[in-house]
């Protein structure tokens, strides 16, 4: 696959498609880590005498109320301070001062562009891939490369559809994502354990069902284990149950014994509760919010002799403290010589603010396309760059 590398940017108009879809709250960038993540990329172009022609959607834009909070002229400020260098904001996502401005830049120049979901106003041209839209953006730069991890499960307009028209490649963030999780998905070194957790089995089939068949071990809890202890025939409380999969979960615990779920529990009676207490069984008026003493220990076995490792979904809910103790344990299991993936919004979330990010190889920074990236499935931002 093409990377930035491999283009000659001198003097070329460079179009990079990044992620800077940050919080944003009355016009205040709440968190600039994704502004921050994709320097690497911009600056290597900037460097390289490149044109640079910023693009980016930011929030969802559906009716005319959404245009200025998804407004993208504070992220061009903040990436301005970042990069020391004066940023070109163009309130437009075309038309002639948009052009204008693409034609008076000089080498090392860099121009951000309006969200370009301003374009999902008039018919979703953005997030429909509107043939005209594509063609139109492509036609103002000369090479395209997308650093935009998080929407390449997408194809968009701005990913996609510029990439159809344009000499194309990744920029760094996505290199770095693909080059640690592809490896592990397609040839992971054996013992393989995959750690799953979160909410819904509904939102995870599809990650179940692929590495299922390439893991030594899945290691089940949060509250997806509920339904698959149920599916055992275990009394399971007020614990999130989904009765529509309890089938699906009969049939793979059938067909497989990879599958270790929890032998114990912390239990409450509601998540607005502060008491809490350890149990096997789980009463009839009790939720189950996060792992025991005895499923961390029991996992600990799987992990300790394990070398590659893919987590997904936090084994409880991490947000309150007193469920934190089975996300916090696993997170310090692990050793400098096992390959740890951890994949999902939450889980990323989970394993960063409980402060063990330097416990892990790599943390995907791309929710849903990490967890397309796990059902191995393609990404079209991606692979319509080909190889
Ligand atoms: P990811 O975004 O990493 O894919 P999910 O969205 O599937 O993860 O799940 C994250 C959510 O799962 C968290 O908000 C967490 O509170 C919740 N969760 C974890 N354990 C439980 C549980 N036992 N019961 C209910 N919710 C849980
Ligand atoms: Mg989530």
């Amino acid at each position: 696959m093409k990377t930035i590398r491999d283009f000659d940017l001198d003097g070329k108009r460079v179009i990079i498609r990044v992620d800077f879809n940050v919080p944003i709250k009355n016009g205040i960038i709440q968190d600039d880590n994704k502004i921050r993540e994709s320097l690497n990329t911009i600056k290597y172009a900037i460097n390289n005498d490149a044109k640079v022609i910023l693009l980016s959607h930011l929030g969802r834009v559906k009716e005319v109320a959404d245009l200025p909070k998804n407004d993208l002229e504070p992220v061009s400020i903040r990436l301005g301070e970042l990069l020391r260098k004066k940023v070109l904001f163009i309130n437009k996502t075309r038309g002639s001062e948009l052009e204008n401005a693409v034609n008076n830049m000089k080498n090392g120049d860099v121009i951000l562009i309006q969200n370009t979901r301003y374009e999902d106003l008039d018919g979703k041209k953005e997030s429909s891939n509107d043939k005209e839209l594509g063609k139109y953006w492509a036609s103002l730069g000369e090479i395209f490369i997308n650093d935009a991890f998080g929407t390449s499960h997408r194809a968009h307009a701005s990913n996609v559809g510029i990439a159809s028209h344009l000499p194309s490649g990744i920029g760094f963030l996505v290199e770095k994502e693909l080059k640690n999780i592809l490896p592990v998905i397609e040839k992971p070194t054996h013992p393989f354990t995959v750690i799953m957790g979160g909410s819904k089995v509904s939102d995870k089939i599809g990650v179940i069902d692929n590495l299922i068949k390439k893991c030594d071990h899945l290691l089940v809890g949060g509250g997806m284990a509920y339904t698959f202890l149920k599916a055992n025939g275990m009394e399971v409380g007020k614990s999130l149950v989904e009765d529509d999969y309890l089938d699906y979960a009969k049939k793979l615990l059938k067909k497989t014994d990879k599958i270790i779920l929890p032998i114990d529990n912390v239990v409450s009676d509601s998540l607005e509760s502060n008491k809490s207490h350890i149990t096997k069984e789980i009463g009839p008026d009790e939720m189950g919010l996060d792992i025991g003493p005895e499923t961390i220990e029991l996992f600990k076995k799987y992990i300790d002799s394990s070398k590659t490792i893919i987590w997904n979904g936090p084994v409880g809910v991490f947000e309150n403290k007193l469920y934190q103790n089975g996300t916090k344990s696993i997170c310090k299991m692990f050793k400098k010589e096992q390959t740890v993936i951890v994949g999902g919004g939450d889980s990323a979330s989970a394993v960063i603010n409980l402060g063990y990010h330097n416990k892990v190889t790599h943390i995907s920074t791309g929710g849903g396309a990490s967890l397309e990236l796990l059902e191995g499935k393609d990404l079209p931002g991606i692979s319509v760059i080909g190889d």
